[in-house]
């Protein structure tokens, strides 16, 4: 029988640590329990928040409603020739699930070694790291419809991905619980080693011939040196996703700054990297209050002890406004700010 628990905190179930409490909350560790949760007209009409491992939002507040915490555990795996398809529940730990494939030498996913959350999460912003992203492996997700009570599959193309983005975050947001995801691996490794910081370890390690599982240590050696660890110092990765503007905003931008930091986005586009934006505005490493940005990478926000969520989302008001002060240049918030 499923149980709702009330006015539970939410400390250790976000990685910034901020100390928000649930009005409700529901733990869910098998599809059905979703039907029978929403059976229940009460829990249709009361704000909602889904949860895996809170590694990609802000609590501003107290949630008023219904937090549902998804459990759903177990990994399946085939293969067809040189084909291998992976499909695990919204409650695996990412990173377990990129180790699983890794020790089997199922290639596709090593890129993405150590980032935080869970499987079902990972459709949402379509993750991504070091040159690939999800979609690059995604092969379809089955979710719950809350309005109906029905599963659906939904395909690559009906995901709608695009940098950070999916139709999860736009048309269907808060629609939705993703409960499984199914990946589309294969047996002949394909590397993507584009960006230079992993070539460089390899050579460091004088690895000539990486395997998907040097790759994947090289990158979460990385990972361990750039990103504070939020067991260590409360954090969510990037709180900003990098800009993207148009050729014709950006020449003035080259003329004024010539030292911007940018590489090619596509068609007429260029994509910003907002850490340097926020570095130039004199807030790396900086403290303010019980936040602050990370000492290594201003792009981080971190939570130095007993932060609340609203100091946080005000310090990330504050570097807006300053980078579009000084660049003209809007950043947009990764994290999911939860009011
Ligand atoms: C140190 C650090 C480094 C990071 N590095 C990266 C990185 O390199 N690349 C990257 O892309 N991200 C990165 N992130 C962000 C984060 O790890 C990912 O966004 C991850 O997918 C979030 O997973 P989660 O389970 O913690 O999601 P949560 O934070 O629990 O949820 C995120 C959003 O997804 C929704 N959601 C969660 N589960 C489901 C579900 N089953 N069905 C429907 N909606 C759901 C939530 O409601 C919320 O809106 C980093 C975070 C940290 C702390």
């Amino acid at each position: 029988m499923l149980q709702i628990q009330e006015n539970v905190s939410l400390k250790h179930f976000n990685t910034f640590g901020i100390d928000a409490n649930a009005r409700y909350f529901a733990e869910i560790s098998r599809e059905h329990e979703l039907e029978e949760l929403f059976a229940d007209p009460q829990w249709l009409q009361t704000e909602r928040l889904i949860l895996g491992g809170g590694s990609n939002m802000l609590l501003v507040n107290n949630f008023d409603g219904l937090v549902i915490r998804l459990n759903i555990r177990g990994i399946q795996h085939r293969i067809s020739h040189n084909d291998v398809f992976v499909e695990a529940g919204a409650g695996e730990v990412w990173n377990d699930l990129v180790n699983f494939c890794v020790d089997r030498n199922y290639g596709g996913m090593e890129n993405l070694s150590l980032i935080p959350g869970s499987v079902g999460a990972s459709p949402i912003q379509n993750i991504g790291a070091y040159g690939v992203e999800l979609k690059d492996v995604f092969e379809s997700c089955r979710a719950f419809e809350i309005a109906t009570g029905t599963f659906r599959t939904f395909t690559k193309a009906d995901c709608n991905f695009g940098y950070r983005e999916s139709v999860f975050k736009t048309d269907l947001a808060g629609q939705y619980i993703i409960v499984s995801v199914k990946f589309h691996l294969s047996l002949i490794p394909n590397f993507n080693l584009k960006y230079g910081a992993i070539e460089q370890e390899l050579a460091n390690r004088n690895i000539t011939q990486p395997t998907i599982e040097d790759i994947s240590k090289v990158v979460s050696h990385i990972r361990v040196s750039k990103l504070p660890d939020p067991s260590t110092i409360g954090n969510a990765g990037s709180f900003f996703k990098n800009p993207v503007i148009s050729m014709v905003e950006f020449e003035p931008l080259k003329q004024n700054f010539p030292e911007v930091v940018s590489y090619p986005a596509g068609e007429g586009l260029v994509k910003l990297a907002a850490g340097w934006l926020i570095e130039q505005c004199g807030w790396k490493g900086k403290i303010v209050g019980n936040t602050g940005t990370y000492q290594n990478q201003a792009l981080v926000l971190v939570n130095h002890g007993g932060a609340t969520g609203q100091e946080v989302y005000n310090l990330s008001s504050q570097i807006i406004d300053s980078v579009y002060t000084k660049f003209g240049v809007t950043l947009q918030r990764e994290v999911n700010i939860i009011k």
